[in-house]
């Protein structure tokens, strides 16, 4: 079957790493269905995907289905430096989408591919309102965590206290989760954010929740059992994760990089089972150079081989550009490898990587877990905190290298090191070794034919396919 005669889905995401690969994925996986997927996101970032080599002009097949790309002009030139303040791109991007997503939609339609539903991420909440302004149901992926999602829910509607300027260290306790402790609770919740334009941006689609017919989360029911379940009888969610696991499509050369990954198998390859850290922070976030040079000393002096990866700050964020102290590569020797982008996926399931020193933002979360990875957990802000929190202490993967968010603390080389030792050797790391692959095999069922989260993906495609007609 041609893919213009599919029920046809679009996709609109903000253009950052951490949403683009989760709508993606989620993507793939509605093509694998059969759906036609048309995905969307500004051009200078659908430029980058391209570039990086993981996105094709013409629809390509993936399982029953297609998924193809079209892009959209922010309206900003290529080095406009206000990107990097979302207090100013957000207001932007609503401006032009609103204009531009219509348009799309018109272009498609007389193209012979009418377009039957609206899918948006966290960020860019006013989707909905084109979709409903077009007479098109929507949907939303949530990017998070469903605890995370519940967390907002009840701070956005004044459910139970949380920290305050008055009471800035109370605990946080919330319907069927653990207590959280208040640094435990995500940090743009904070009195005292640095980050109050991140609060806005996150709390701006619960403004919004009304609208998707669909709440499609990037989690599995086997993962937050009791925390889904009491969400589901307040919003229509549908936990559709482990999304980056696609048993239909396994290979699927269409992904969301925006950086070009360096090649760091082959020297995987090279190295004993089980005997490499994998060290990354994600796609935004930046340490300190003290910091940065605890860490570098941390995984010498633990003698343990590391794959790290050390990103290049973009020329607008304000970050400094980090550098290694001196002779630390010669020192390391070939028991180190130091990269700007790593295949993250694939090093995760490498079977010469022992452990992985994240920062825990939600993607690198589920991906650790649904690769049998322990962690060691190193949160800085938001969302990260609470995932940390989740991975030490209710899913059991993991040591923290710190408490609450480490943007503002200096952990020590010895600190670095005692964390990386108690994650690799010895029957703590056993044990939680055996608990990681435990969650793997739980996020393999979830997505496999009949399983959780794949017969929700199913109904929300047959919901698709219903209000198509
Ligand atoms: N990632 C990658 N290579 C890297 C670092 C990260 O492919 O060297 C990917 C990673 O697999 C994940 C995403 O970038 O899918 C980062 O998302 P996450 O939610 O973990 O963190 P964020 O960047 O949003 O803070």
């Amino acid at each position: 079957m041609g893919s213009e005669s599919l029920a046809h889905v679009l996709l609109i995401s903000f253009p950052g790493q951490g949403h683009v690969n989760p709508l993606l994925r989620l993507g793939k996986r509605l093509a694998s269905k059969g759906l036609l997927v048309t995905f969307s996101t500004p051009e200078i970032t659908g430029r980058q995907m391209k570039k990086s080599g993981s996105v094709f002009d013409e629809p390509t097949p993936v399982g029953d289905g297609y998924i193809r790309f079209e892009f959209f002009e922010d309206g900003w030139d290529d080095d406009e430096p206000r990107r990097q303040d979302l207090d100013q791109y957000l207001p932007q991007l609503e401006l032009v989408g609103k204009k531009l997503i219509p348009e799309m939609f018109k272009r498609n339609a007389e193209q012979g591919r009418p377009i039957s539903c609206l899918i948006n991420n966290p960020f860019i909440p006013w989707v909905s309102d084109v979709a409903a302004s077009l007479g098109l149901p929507s949907a939303m992926l949530w990017v998070q965590s469903c605890a995370c999602f519940s967390a907002y829910y009840h701070y956005y509607h004044g459910l139970v206290p949380f920290p305050s300027e008055e009471n800035p260290e109370i605990d946080v306790q919330l319907p069927c989760m653990p207590l959280l402790k208040y640094d435990e609770v995500p940090s743009f919740l904070y009195p005292t954010t640095p980050y109050p334009f991140l609060r806005r941006a996150i709390l701006g689609q619960y403004g919004n929740l009304d609208k998707p017919f669909c709440i499609l989360m990037e989690s599995f029911q086997e993962l937050e059992p009791e925390i889904i379940e009491y969400i589901s009888k307040l919003c229509p969610i549908k936990p559709v994760g482990p999304l980056f696991k696609n048993p239909k499509a396994p290979n699927s050369a269409v992904r969301g990089d925006i950086m070009k990954a360096d090649d760091c198998i082959e020297w995987l390859d090279s190295k004993p089972p089980s005997s490499v850290v994998y060290v990354s922070f994600g796609s935004v976030v930046y340490l300190k150079q003290d910091q940065w040079d605890e860490i570098a000393y941390g995984l010498l002096n633990s003698g343990v081989s590391f794959l790290w990866v050390m990103k290049p700050p973009h020329k607008d964020s304000g970050y400094e550009v980090l550098v290694l102290p001196e002779g630390f590569l010669e020192k390391a020797g070939d028991k180190g490898k130091v990269v700007q982008w790593s295949p993250q996926e694939k090093v995760l399931a490498h079977p010469s990587t022992a452990c992985f020193v994240t920062h825990c933002g939600w993607n690198s979360t589920m991906e650790a877990l649904s690769s049998g990875m322990p962690v060691v957990a190193f949160p800085q802000w938001g969302d990260q905190v609470t995932d940390a929190k989740y991975l030490v202490d209710v899913f059991n993967v993991g040591v923290r290298m710190c408490r609450g968010e480490a943007e503002n603390k200096l952990i020590t080389r010895d600190e670095v090191e005692k964390c990386l030792l108690e994650a690799t050797v010895g029957p703590k790391a056993a044990q939680m070794k055996q608990n990681a692959l435990k969650w793997k095999e739980a996020a393999e069922a979830a997505v496999a034919e009949g399983g959780s989260s794949d017969r929700n993906i199913q109904a929300f495609v047959d919901e698709v396919r219903k209000r198509s007609v």
